[in-house]
């Protein structure tokens, strides 16, 4: 088998009260499993079982919608859990370089949430909010459709992307129905900036924390 399901980095419950343990149980167990199977099934005999995920997104255009789509729901949710933690929230320590990042293409952590948040909250129906790391080594914020995301070649925003936020109604909805902006600040609650700032120190190479 070509992609296999990452571990949860924690248990269903550990993210309560800010994400339930059965919406963790559902999107997990069922909705990134299924990602996982279909994107396996999609690429069975090809050359693809080989490649890594990122190359395979990279050059998404050229392959069958399937690819996308489940290529897609792999990578972000194996990025989604990553990056979040129930010692996580607050905001990055002044020691990493992801804080002094922030300040520098954002004007403060408050803005950068704020724009963050913003993008989340008005992608119509289901998509994603990142924050991304561009060529230059710039942040920037934006948000995709459906499962995109700014490593394909389809979509306009071109990054790494380091921070993800899952705005489907499969995400949020046994918790907070149609309340989306308040799974949006309860996210900010268990946000994992150590692994952010690993993604991002990853993304710039030369670049390492304080
Ligand atoms: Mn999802």
């Amino acid at each position: 088998m070509a992609f296999q399901l990452p571990e949860l980095p924690y248990a269903f419950d550990a993210l309560e009260p800010h994400i339930d343990a059965r919406t963790m149980e559902i999107h997990y167990g069922k909705h990134h499993a299924g990602y996982t199977n279909k994107l396996n099934a999609a690429i069975e005999g090809s050359d693809l079982e080989k490649m890594k995920i990122e190359d395979i997104l990279a050059n998404v255009s050229t392959h069958p919608t399937g690819v996308r789509n489940n290529g897609g729901g792999f990578y972000n949710h194996s990025l989604f859990w990553s990056i979040m933690s129930p010692d996580g929230g607050g905001e990055p320590s002044s020691r990493m370089n992801i804080h002094k990042a922030i300040e520098r293409d954002f004007g403060s952590f408050e803005s950068f949430k704020d724009e963050f948040a913003k993008a989340a909250a008005t992608r119509f129906g289901s998509g994603w909010a990142w924050l991304c790391v561009d060529s230059n080594d710039k942040l920037f914020v934006c948000s995709t459709a459906n499962q995109d995301n700014p490593l394909m070649d389809v979509v306009d925003a071109d990054g790494t992307p380091i921070l993800g936020l899952d705005v489907w109604e499969h995400a949020y909805y046994l918790n907070y129905q149609n309340r989306r902006p308040d799974y949006i600040n309860a996210f900010f609650n268990v946000v994992n900036w150590d692994a952010v700032t690993k993604r991002y120190n990853d993304a710039n190479p030369g670049a390492s924390d304080l």
